[in-house]
């Protein structure tokens, strides 16, 4: 054991993971757990997927990595893959959620510049927002605990109460050259944007030359019950980030832009080593495939709406469950009683849940779960309300 050699970071269950196998996982022990919580909104196809297995052995054999001085066909690929599925015309690609949000940043900042004066460079984000941890998406992350210790942040940003139509108007000015927000929160505890603040946001925006940022790094690639949650809603931004499902487990992270967008961005202006690898993109692509030919993402809503059927049926026989929330299959449970005892009961009998927020619990099966680990994953849950 050399714990100690890791930086004190993370709060972790105490368990070693050794294998898996779609929604299931095993510790080192060789206790079997079901996988509610897919690495966090990661492991869409759940864990060693055949066809994902395959094309890491094959990528691998090949080409892995060649810095982004030349060009590779899987990336051209997958851009293609995800402009062909979409409204949208550019990609630009990279390793994790928190870059993608730092590539729409600084491309709002080179938009305000490129198409407005340089005083348009105002960013609007909104309150109890997640955007990940790296200095620029940590300035727009509207959650106290997360920036606290780490002030001073970047200049320039304000935030606006979310799905708030009044408060939006009076923030939104000729200055702001972005509004950054998450169709459906999540680390904020699974909450909805009404359809019409969307497209209130969409409306201001247009009159104030102002890019419309979607983060669908968790709600994204196929969890809504869509490709993209936007396509739910209704309302197409002008920018949406993405990470987590899109490499199944394999890290890359990109940022899907309109035309006019993109063209802020001229050579020089933002770059990575890793982003858009040849390893990286296969992956990618091999994933988008399951979901929208493979038709994975066609049966998201159908297992959503079995899990709240289920949640509801509890719901009546315990009042430790307040609300019922989310969209496809990102869940959310709002309880009054401890969520950490749900969860740490849950895990003991061989269930996997996290939080979203202080009260709610979050559910986050794969993408191609199958009704009889949604039926024994709501046995043990049920057993555990019975337990508190
Ligand atoms: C996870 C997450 C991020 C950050 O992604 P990382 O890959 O951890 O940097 C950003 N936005 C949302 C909505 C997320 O859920």
């Amino acid at each position: 054991m050399s714990k100690s050699n890791m930086m004190n970071t993370y709060g972790r269950f105490d368990v070693i993971f050794e294998k898996g196998k779609g929604a299931r996982l095993f510790d080192s022990k060789g206790k079997e757990y079901i996988d509610f919580v897919s690495g966090v909104a990661v492991n869409c196809l759940g864990h060693a997927n055949d066809k994902i297995v395959k094309t890491i052995k094959t990528q691998a054999e090949k080409l892995m990595h060649i810095s982004n001085y030349y060009w590779n066909q899987n990336a051209l690929d997958l851009a293609e893959k995800l402009c062909e599925n979409t409204d949208h015309q550019k990609v630009f690609f990279c390793n994790s959620g928190t870059e993608s949000i730092e590539t729409a940043l600084k491309l709002s900042r080179k938009y305000g510049r490129t198409f407005g004066t340089e005083s348009k460079n105002e960013i609007i984000y909104m309150d109890n927002s997640f955007h990940g941890r790296t200095m620029g998406s940590l300035s727009v992350t509207g959650q106290p605990k997360y920036q606290e210790n780490f002030r001073p942040l970047i200049g320039n940003v304000k935030s606006t109460k979310f799905n708030d139509m009044e408060d939006i108007k009076g923030k939104i000015n000729d200055n702001t050259c972005a509004v950054i927000v998450e169709p459906i929160q999540g680390e904020g505890g699974i909450v909805c944007a009404h359809k019409e603040y969307l497209q209130l946001l969409r409306d201001l925006c247009d009159k104030y030359n102002a890019l419309l940022i979607f983060d669908e790094v968790q709600c994204g690639v196929g969890r809504s019950g869509k490709l993209f949650a936007y396509q739910k809603f209704g309302v197409v931004p002008d920018v949406i980030c993405m990470a987590k499902a899109l490499g199944g487990g394999f890290p890359i992270g990109a940022v899907l832009a309109k035309e006019k967008a993109a063209s802020a961005f001229v050579p020089g202006d933002h770059g990575n080593t890793f982003g858009g690898n040849p390893m990286g993109t296969a992956i990618g692509l091999c994933i988008l495939n399951e979901l929208i030919d493979g038709k994975v993402i066609d049966s998201v809503d159908e297992k959503g709406e079995y899990i709240k059927s289920k949640l509801v049926k509890l719901q009546e026989k315990y009042s430790c469950i307040k609300e019922i929330r989310g969209m496809g299959l990102l869940i959310g449970m709002q309880l009054n009683v401890s969520t950490k005892t749900v969860i740490s009961k849950c895990f003991e009998k061989g269930l996997l849940l996290i939080t979203a927020g202080p009260d709610v619990v979050r559910i986050l099966p794969p993408l191609n779960v199958k009704n009889k680990d949604i039926d024994d994953a709501f046995e043990i849950i049920e057993e555990v309300f019975k337990e508190i």
